[in-house]
Protein backbone atom coordinates (compact mmCIF):
# COMPACT_ATOMS: atom_id res chain seq x y z
CA UNK A 1 0.00 0.00 0.00
CA UNK A 2 1.31 3.55 -0.41
CA UNK A 3 2.08 5.66 2.03
CA UNK A 4 -0.45 8.48 3.28
CA UNK A 5 0.43 12.27 4.34
CA UNK A 6 0.58 11.14 7.86
CA UNK A 7 0.39 15.11 8.63
CA UNK A 8 -3.79 14.21 8.00
CA UNK A 9 -3.53 12.58 11.35
CA UNK A 10 -3.01 15.70 13.47
CA UNK A 11 -5.81 17.11 12.40
CA UNK A 12 -9.28 17.80 13.73
CA UNK A 13 -11.75 15.47 12.02
CA UNK A 14 -13.81 17.80 10.97
CA UNK A 15 -15.32 18.29 14.42
CA UNK A 16 -17.40 21.30 15.09
CA UNK A 17 -20.11 21.31 12.00
CA UNK A 18 -20.76 17.38 12.14
CA UNK A 19 -21.36 17.67 16.04
CA UNK A 20 -23.56 20.49 14.94
CA UNK A 21 -25.55 18.52 13.32
CA UNK A 22 -25.37 15.38 15.38
CA UNK A 23 -27.15 17.08 18.14
CA UNK A 24 -29.56 19.03 15.97
CA UNK A 25 -30.77 15.79 14.35
CA UNK A 26 -31.07 13.97 17.60
CA UNK A 27 -32.63 17.09 18.72
CA UNK A 28 -35.64 16.79 15.76
CA UNK A 29 -36.20 13.48 16.54
CA UNK A 30 -36.88 13.42 19.65
CA UNK A 31 -38.68 16.73 18.85
CA UNK A 32 -40.56 15.96 15.60
CA UNK A 33 -42.96 19.38 15.52
CA UNK A 34 -40.31 21.82 16.91
CA UNK A 35 -39.43 24.57 14.25
CA UNK A 36 -35.90 24.74 14.48
CA UNK A 37 -34.20 27.71 13.50
CA UNK A 38 -30.37 27.68 12.25
CA UNK A 39 -28.68 30.82 12.97
CA UNK A 40 -25.46 28.94 12.71
CA UNK A 41 -24.26 29.17 9.00
CA UNK A 42 -21.66 30.87 7.43
CA UNK A 43 -23.77 30.45 4.28
CA UNK A 44 -25.86 33.07 2.70
CA UNK A 45 -29.38 33.25 1.66
CA UNK A 46 -30.53 35.81 -0.76
CA UNK A 47 -31.13 34.25 -4.21
CA UNK A 48 -28.24 35.94 -6.71
CA UNK A 49 -29.58 39.86 -7.89
CA UNK A 50 -31.04 40.32 -11.00
CA UNK A 51 -28.22 42.38 -13.01
CA UNK A 52 -25.80 38.86 -12.01
CA UNK A 53 -28.09 36.76 -13.61
CA UNK A 54 -28.40 39.08 -16.81
CA UNK A 55 -24.99 38.86 -17.17
CA UNK A 56 -24.79 35.45 -16.61
CA UNK A 57 -27.32 34.47 -19.03
CA UNK A 58 -25.93 36.72 -21.50
CA UNK A 59 -22.47 34.82 -21.34
CA UNK A 60 -23.87 31.60 -21.61
CA UNK A 61 -25.75 32.86 -24.65
CA UNK A 62 -21.99 33.79 -25.81
CA UNK A 63 -21.02 30.23 -25.14
CA UNK A 64 -23.61 28.65 -27.16
CA UNK A 65 -22.08 30.90 -30.55
CA UNK A 66 -19.25 29.62 -32.69
CA UNK A 67 -17.81 33.54 -33.02
CA UNK A 68 -18.49 34.23 -29.65
CA UNK A 69 -17.56 30.60 -27.80
CA UNK A 70 -14.21 30.82 -25.39
CA UNK A 71 -12.54 27.98 -24.09
CA UNK A 72 -9.51 28.39 -21.73
CA UNK A 73 -8.89 32.05 -20.76
CA UNK A 74 -6.27 33.76 -19.05
CA UNK A 75 -5.31 31.62 -15.83
CA UNK A 76 -5.00 35.08 -13.99
CA UNK A 77 -8.86 36.30 -15.22
CA UNK A 78 -10.04 38.31 -18.05
CA UNK A 79 -9.18 41.87 -18.10
CA UNK A 80 -13.18 43.20 -18.29
CA UNK A 81 -13.07 41.57 -14.67
CA UNK A 82 -9.50 42.50 -13.56
CA UNK A 83 -9.85 46.15 -14.23
CA UNK A 84 -13.36 46.08 -12.68
CA UNK A 85 -11.83 45.02 -9.98
CA UNK A 86 -8.68 47.19 -9.96
CA UNK A 87 -10.52 50.30 -9.97
CA UNK A 88 -13.68 49.64 -8.03
CA UNK A 89 -11.99 48.13 -5.00
CA UNK A 90 -8.51 49.61 -5.36
CA UNK A 91 -8.30 52.68 -7.42
CA UNK A 92 -11.35 54.46 -6.04
CA UNK A 93 -9.86 54.12 -2.46
CA UNK A 94 -6.25 55.41 -3.31
CA UNK A 95 -4.48 52.40 -4.18
CA UNK A 96 -2.89 51.76 -7.26
CA UNK A 97 -2.29 48.09 -8.89
CA UNK A 98 -1.45 46.82 -11.58
CA UNK A 99 -3.40 44.12 -13.39
CA UNK A 100 -1.02 41.52 -13.00
CA UNK A 101 -1.23 41.37 -9.10
CA UNK A 102 -4.20 40.26 -9.17
CA UNK A 103 -5.29 36.87 -9.68
CA UNK A 104 -8.82 35.81 -9.79
CA UNK A 105 -9.87 32.45 -8.60
CA UNK A 106 -12.35 29.99 -7.73
CA UNK A 107 -12.57 30.68 -4.24
CA UNK A 108 -11.04 32.31 -1.05
CA UNK A 109 -10.99 29.37 0.67
CA UNK A 110 -8.73 27.74 -2.15
CA UNK A 111 -6.64 31.06 -2.31
CA UNK A 112 -6.10 31.13 1.67
CA UNK A 113 -5.68 27.36 1.63
CA UNK A 114 -3.41 27.32 -1.41
CA UNK A 115 -1.23 30.45 -0.58
CA UNK A 116 1.05 28.66 2.28
CA UNK A 117 2.70 26.55 -0.55
CA UNK A 118 4.86 29.51 -1.59
CA UNK A 119 6.70 29.93 2.06
CA UNK A 120 9.13 27.56 2.88
CA UNK A 121 8.30 24.40 4.71
CA UNK A 122 9.63 25.07 8.03
CA UNK A 123 8.05 28.83 7.54
CA UNK A 124 6.52 29.96 11.01
CA UNK A 125 2.80 30.57 11.18
CA UNK A 126 0.83 33.49 13.42
CA UNK A 127 -2.36 33.36 13.51
CA UNK A 128 -5.37 34.72 16.07
CA UNK A 129 -7.76 32.51 18.13
CA UNK A 130 -10.73 32.15 17.54
CA UNK A 131 -10.03 31.63 14.26
CA UNK A 132 -11.37 30.82 10.45
CA UNK A 133 -9.55 27.03 10.31
CA UNK A 134 -8.45 26.91 6.88
CA UNK A 135 -5.34 29.27 7.40
CA UNK A 136 -4.32 26.46 10.20
CA UNK A 137 -5.57 23.36 9.14
CA UNK A 138 -3.62 24.31 5.29
CA UNK A 139 -0.80 24.40 7.54
CA UNK A 140 -1.38 21.24 8.96
CA UNK A 141 -1.61 19.25 6.04
CA UNK A 142 1.71 20.84 4.37
CA UNK A 143 3.98 19.40 7.96
CA UNK A 144 4.52 22.80 9.25
CA UNK A 145 3.07 22.10 12.75
CA UNK A 146 3.44 19.40 15.77
CA UNK A 147 0.73 17.74 17.35
CA UNK A 148 -2.24 19.30 18.38
CA UNK A 149 -3.38 19.83 21.79
CA UNK A 150 -5.86 18.89 24.40
CA UNK A 151 -7.60 22.59 23.62
CA UNK A 152 -6.60 21.99 19.66
CA UNK A 153 -3.81 24.01 19.79
CA UNK A 154 -0.89 22.66 17.44
CA UNK A 155 2.78 22.75 17.98
CA UNK A 156 4.99 25.09 16.59
CA UNK A 157 2.09 27.74 15.85
CA UNK A 158 1.74 31.14 17.50
CA UNK A 159 -1.37 31.66 18.73
CA UNK A 160 -3.17 35.19 19.44
CA UNK A 161 -5.57 35.56 21.76
CA UNK A 162 -8.64 37.63 19.70
CA UNK A 163 -10.59 38.92 23.65
CA UNK A 164 -13.26 41.19 24.73
CA UNK A 165 -10.21 43.38 26.16
CA UNK A 166 -8.48 43.81 23.16
CA UNK A 167 -11.90 44.46 20.77
CA UNK A 168 -10.86 41.07 19.44
CA UNK A 169 -8.37 42.51 17.11
CA UNK A 170 -5.05 41.12 18.70
CA UNK A 171 -2.23 43.70 18.59
CA UNK A 172 0.99 41.95 16.78
CA UNK A 173 3.07 39.78 18.94
CA UNK A 174 6.05 41.41 20.62
CA UNK A 175 9.35 39.45 19.54
CA UNK A 176 9.15 37.13 22.43
CA UNK A 177 7.09 34.90 20.41
CA UNK A 178 10.30 34.48 17.95
CA UNK A 179 10.52 35.11 14.36
CA UNK A 180 7.15 34.73 12.63
CA UNK A 181 7.37 34.19 8.68
CA UNK A 182 3.41 34.52 7.71
CA UNK A 183 0.47 36.12 10.11
CA UNK A 184 -2.83 35.50 8.89
CA UNK A 185 -5.26 37.94 9.36
CA UNK A 186 -8.88 38.57 8.94
CA UNK A 187 -11.27 41.67 8.99
CA UNK A 188 -14.38 41.58 9.41
CA UNK A 189 -13.49 38.92 11.37
CA UNK A 190 -15.33 35.51 10.95
CA UNK A 191 -15.97 34.38 13.47
CA UNK A 192 -16.60 37.46 15.88
CA UNK A 193 -17.41 40.47 13.92
CA UNK A 194 -14.47 42.67 14.69
CA UNK A 195 -13.30 45.16 12.68
CA UNK A 196 -9.44 46.01 12.61
CA UNK A 197 -9.03 49.91 12.50
CA UNK A 198 -6.29 51.90 10.28
CA UNK A 199 -4.51 52.51 13.34
CA UNK A 200 -4.38 48.95 14.40
CA UNK A 201 -3.76 47.72 11.08
CA UNK A 202 -1.17 50.65 10.42
CA UNK A 203 0.65 48.49 13.76
CA UNK A 204 0.30 45.40 12.31
CA UNK A 205 2.16 46.74 9.15
CA UNK A 206 4.98 48.48 10.63
CA UNK A 207 5.53 45.08 12.81
CA UNK A 208 5.59 42.77 9.46
CA UNK A 209 8.22 45.49 8.07
CA UNK A 210 9.98 45.78 10.83
CA UNK A 211 10.29 41.98 11.41
CA UNK A 212 9.77 40.66 8.22
CA UNK A 213 6.80 38.73 8.11
CA UNK A 214 4.19 38.31 5.26
CA UNK A 215 0.43 39.42 6.01
CA UNK A 216 -1.94 37.28 4.63
CA UNK A 217 -5.28 39.81 4.93
CA UNK A 218 -8.74 37.91 4.63
CA UNK A 219 -11.22 40.51 3.22
CA UNK A 220 -13.76 38.74 2.51
CA UNK A 221 -16.53 40.36 4.43
CA UNK A 222 -14.78 44.18 3.40
CA UNK A 223 -18.23 44.85 1.68
CA UNK A 224 -20.15 44.76 5.35
CA UNK A 225 -18.28 47.77 5.85
CA UNK A 226 -20.16 51.07 6.60
CA UNK A 227 -17.86 53.21 8.21
CA UNK A 228 -15.78 54.89 5.34
CA UNK A 229 -13.17 55.54 8.17
CA UNK A 230 -12.84 51.54 8.21
CA UNK A 231 -10.00 50.20 6.03
CA UNK A 232 -11.69 47.71 3.51
CA UNK A 233 -8.05 46.77 1.83
CA UNK A 234 -4.92 46.38 3.83
CA UNK A 235 -3.45 48.34 1.05
CA UNK A 236 -4.99 51.45 2.39
CA UNK A 237 -1.80 51.23 5.02
CA UNK A 238 1.13 52.81 3.63
CA UNK A 239 3.56 50.09 3.02
CA UNK A 240 1.15 47.51 3.06
CA UNK A 241 2.33 46.07 -0.36
CA UNK A 242 5.50 45.44 0.52
CA UNK A 243 4.58 42.88 3.48
CA UNK A 244 0.99 42.01 2.67
CA UNK A 245 -1.32 39.30 0.19
CA UNK A 246 -4.53 40.25 0.53
CA UNK A 247 -7.63 37.72 -0.69
CA UNK A 248 -11.20 38.71 -1.16
CA UNK A 249 -14.27 36.35 -2.30
CA UNK A 250 -17.97 37.41 -4.59
CA UNK A 251 -19.03 34.61 -1.81
CA UNK A 252 -20.11 37.04 0.84
CA UNK A 253 -20.77 40.04 -1.01
CA UNK A 254 -23.04 39.02 -4.04
CA UNK A 255 -23.90 36.19 -3.02
CA UNK A 256 -21.80 33.45 -5.11
CA UNK A 257 -21.01 31.15 -2.15
CA UNK A 258 -22.26 28.45 -4.77
CA UNK A 259 -21.17 30.35 -8.06
CA UNK A 260 -17.83 30.16 -6.98
CA UNK A 261 -15.56 33.79 -7.12
CA UNK A 262 -12.48 35.70 -5.81
CA UNK A 263 -9.20 36.90 -5.93
CA UNK A 264 -5.85 37.73 -4.22
CA UNK A 265 -4.39 40.59 -4.69
CA UNK A 266 -0.07 39.54 -4.58
CA UNK A 267 1.38 43.23 -5.01
CA UNK A 268 4.92 42.83 -7.05
CA UNK A 269 6.34 44.77 -4.48
CA UNK A 270 6.50 41.92 -1.75
CA UNK A 271 9.48 40.01 -1.69
CA UNK A 272 10.59 36.67 0.13
CA UNK A 273 13.99 35.05 0.08
CA UNK A 274 15.58 32.28 -0.55
CA UNK A 275 17.84 29.90 1.10
CA UNK A 276 21.08 32.17 0.36
CA UNK A 277 18.98 35.33 1.69
CA UNK A 278 18.37 36.76 -1.46
CA UNK A 279 14.79 38.56 -2.38
CA UNK A 280 12.85 36.82 -4.25
CA UNK A 281 9.36 37.73 -5.60
CA UNK A 282 5.95 36.77 -4.05
CA UNK A 283 4.03 37.93 -7.32
CA UNK A 284 6.11 35.67 -9.43
CA UNK A 285 5.99 32.34 -7.32
CA UNK A 286 2.35 32.85 -6.95
CA UNK A 287 2.43 33.42 -10.53
CA UNK A 288 3.66 30.00 -11.27
CA UNK A 289 1.80 28.47 -8.93
CA UNK A 290 -1.35 29.46 -9.68
CA UNK A 291 -0.33 28.77 -13.43
CA UNK A 292 0.29 25.73 -12.79
CA UNK A 293 -2.38 24.28 -10.69
CA UNK A 294 -5.44 26.49 -12.16
CA UNK A 295 -7.03 26.80 -15.26
CA UNK A 296 -8.89 29.84 -14.89
CA UNK A 297 -12.46 30.87 -13.40
CA UNK A 298 -15.27 29.71 -15.79
CA UNK A 299 -16.01 32.44 -18.33
CA UNK A 300 -19.44 32.95 -17.19
CA UNK A 301 -18.77 33.43 -13.93
CA UNK A 302 -16.01 36.19 -14.67
CA UNK A 303 -19.11 38.11 -16.19
CA UNK A 304 -21.32 37.73 -13.26
CA UNK A 305 -18.48 38.85 -11.23
CA UNK A 306 -17.79 41.39 -13.56
CA UNK A 307 -21.48 42.66 -13.34
CA UNK A 308 -21.07 43.75 -9.47
CA UNK A 309 -19.27 46.19 -10.30
CA UNK A 310 -21.83 47.80 -12.84
CA UNK A 311 -24.37 50.50 -11.35
CA UNK A 312 -26.81 48.46 -11.23
CA UNK A 313 -24.89 45.52 -9.43
CA UNK A 314 -23.25 47.73 -7.17
CA UNK A 315 -27.08 48.99 -6.27
CA UNK A 316 -28.88 45.66 -5.92
CA UNK A 317 -25.42 43.46 -3.85
CA UNK A 318 -25.30 47.10 -1.61
CA UNK A 319 -28.74 46.24 -0.93
CA UNK A 320 -28.61 42.89 -0.28
CA UNK A 321 -25.84 43.73 2.34
CA UNK A 322 -27.95 46.24 4.10
CA UNK A 323 -30.66 43.47 4.30
CA UNK A 324 -28.09 41.30 6.23
CA UNK A 325 -26.88 43.93 8.25
CA UNK A 326 -30.44 45.00 9.09
CA UNK A 327 -30.85 41.04 10.30
CA UNK A 328 -27.78 41.62 12.20
CA UNK A 329 -29.09 44.79 13.95
CA UNK A 330 -32.23 42.45 14.47
CA UNK A 331 -30.49 39.96 16.08
CA UNK A 332 -28.40 42.48 17.93
CA UNK A 333 -31.05 44.78 19.65
CA UNK A 334 -32.95 41.71 20.66
CA UNK A 335 -30.40 40.00 22.42
CA UNK A 336 -28.91 43.20 24.22
CA UNK A 337 -32.97 43.74 25.35
CA UNK A 338 -32.73 39.92 26.40
CA UNK A 339 -29.22 41.04 28.55
CA UNK A 340 -27.06 39.56 26.49
CA UNK A 341 -23.14 41.18 25.54
CA UNK A 342 -22.89 41.04 22.55
CA UNK A 343 -20.33 42.06 19.85
CA UNK A 344 -19.85 42.06 16.09
CA UNK A 345 -23.22 42.37 13.78
CA UNK A 346 -22.02 45.89 12.98
CA UNK A 347 -19.88 45.97 10.10
CA UNK A 348 -20.30 42.21 9.80
CA UNK A 349 -22.91 39.54 9.04
CA UNK A 350 -21.42 37.67 12.57
CA UNK A 351 -22.18 38.55 16.40
CA UNK A 352 -20.54 37.51 18.78
CA UNK A 353 -22.24 36.86 22.23
CA UNK A 354 -20.69 36.21 25.66
CA UNK A 355 -22.43 33.04 26.92
CA UNK A 356 -25.22 33.40 30.08
CA UNK A 357 -22.50 33.42 33.21
CA UNK A 358 -19.76 32.36 30.48
CA UNK A 359 -21.48 28.68 30.34
CA UNK A 360 -19.79 26.60 28.46
CA UNK A 361 -19.98 27.24 24.70
CA UNK A 362 -21.43 23.46 23.85
CA UNK A 363 -23.64 23.67 27.16
CA UNK A 364 -25.53 27.29 25.47
CA UNK A 365 -25.48 25.82 22.09
CA UNK A 366 -27.82 22.60 24.24
CA UNK A 367 -29.67 25.03 26.08
CA UNK A 368 -30.34 27.79 23.22
CA UNK A 369 -31.56 24.40 21.29
CA UNK A 370 -33.62 22.72 23.64
CA UNK A 371 -35.58 25.92 25.38
CA UNK A 372 -35.60 28.47 21.55
CA UNK A 373 -35.13 25.83 19.08
CA UNK A 374 -32.30 27.97 17.92
CA UNK A 375 -29.20 26.58 16.26
CA UNK A 376 -25.89 28.81 16.46
CA UNK A 377 -21.89 27.95 16.38
CA UNK A 378 -20.40 27.21 19.66
CA UNK A 379 -17.45 29.76 19.80
CA UNK A 380 -14.94 26.96 20.84
CA UNK A 381 -15.08 25.35 17.73
CA UNK A 382 -13.18 28.33 16.31
CA UNK A 383 -10.36 28.05 19.47
CA UNK A 384 -10.19 28.01 22.80
CA UNK A 385 -10.85 31.47 23.01
CA UNK A 386 -13.90 30.94 21.65
CA UNK A 387 -15.23 29.44 25.05
CA UNK A 388 -17.97 31.09 26.65
CA UNK A 389 -18.62 32.83 23.15
CA UNK A 390 -21.69 31.98 20.82
CA UNK A 391 -21.67 33.11 16.67
CA UNK A 392 -24.81 34.13 15.26
CA UNK A 393 -25.24 34.63 11.66
CA UNK A 394 -27.65 36.97 10.14
CA UNK A 395 -27.63 34.80 6.97
CA UNK A 396 -31.21 34.18 7.18
CA UNK A 397 -35.21 35.48 6.00
CA UNK A 398 -36.36 38.54 7.66
CA UNK A 399 -39.13 35.89 9.31
CA UNK A 400 -36.57 33.67 10.85
CA UNK A 401 -34.63 36.47 12.25
CA UNK A 402 -37.68 38.18 14.02
CA UNK A 403 -39.06 34.51 14.72
CA UNK A 404 -35.69 34.29 16.47
CA UNK A 405 -35.47 37.35 18.23
CA UNK A 406 -39.25 36.64 20.16
CA UNK A 407 -37.92 32.91 21.10
CA UNK A 408 -34.76 34.63 22.67
CA UNK A 409 -37.04 37.64 24.39
CA UNK A 410 -39.13 34.10 26.10
CA UNK A 411 -36.17 32.03 27.28
CA UNK A 412 -33.93 34.63 28.65
CA UNK A 413 -36.73 36.90 30.07
C1 LIG B 1 -16.71 32.61 3.59
C2 LIG B 1 -15.28 32.96 3.84
C3 LIG B 1 -14.37 33.03 2.79
C4 LIG B 1 -14.83 32.87 1.36
O1 LIG B 1 -14.67 31.62 0.89
P1 LIG B 1 -15.04 31.28 -0.62
O2 LIG B 1 -14.22 30.06 -0.88
O3 LIG B 1 -14.62 32.42 -1.49
O4 LIG B 1 -16.51 31.03 -0.68
C5 LIG B 1 -13.05 33.36 3.06
N1 LIG B 1 -12.65 33.62 4.31
C6 LIG B 1 -13.51 33.61 5.35
C7 LIG B 1 -13.03 33.98 6.70
C8 LIG B 1 -14.85 33.27 5.13
O5 LIG B 1 -15.70 33.24 6.17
Amino acid sequence: MTRINDDYAKLRAGYLFPEIGRRVREFSAAHPDAKVIRLGIGDVTEPLVPSIVAAMHAAVEEMAVRETFRGYGPEQGYDFLVDAIRANDYASRGVALDNDEIFVSDGSKCDVGNVQEIFAKDARILVTDPVYPVYVDSNVMAGRTGAADEVGRFAGVTYLAATAQNGFVPAPPDDSVGPIDVAYLCSPSNPTGAVATKAQLAAWVAWARRTGATIVFDAAYEAYIRDPELPRSIYEIEGAKECAIEVRSFSKRAGFTGVRCAFMVVPKALMGKNAAGEPVSLNALWARRHTTKFNGTSYVIQRAAAAVYTPAGQAETGAQIDFYLDNARILREGLVAAGFTVYGGVHAPYLWLETPGRQSSWDFFDRLLREAHLVGTPGAGFGPSGEGYFRLSAYNSRANVVEAVARIARTFR
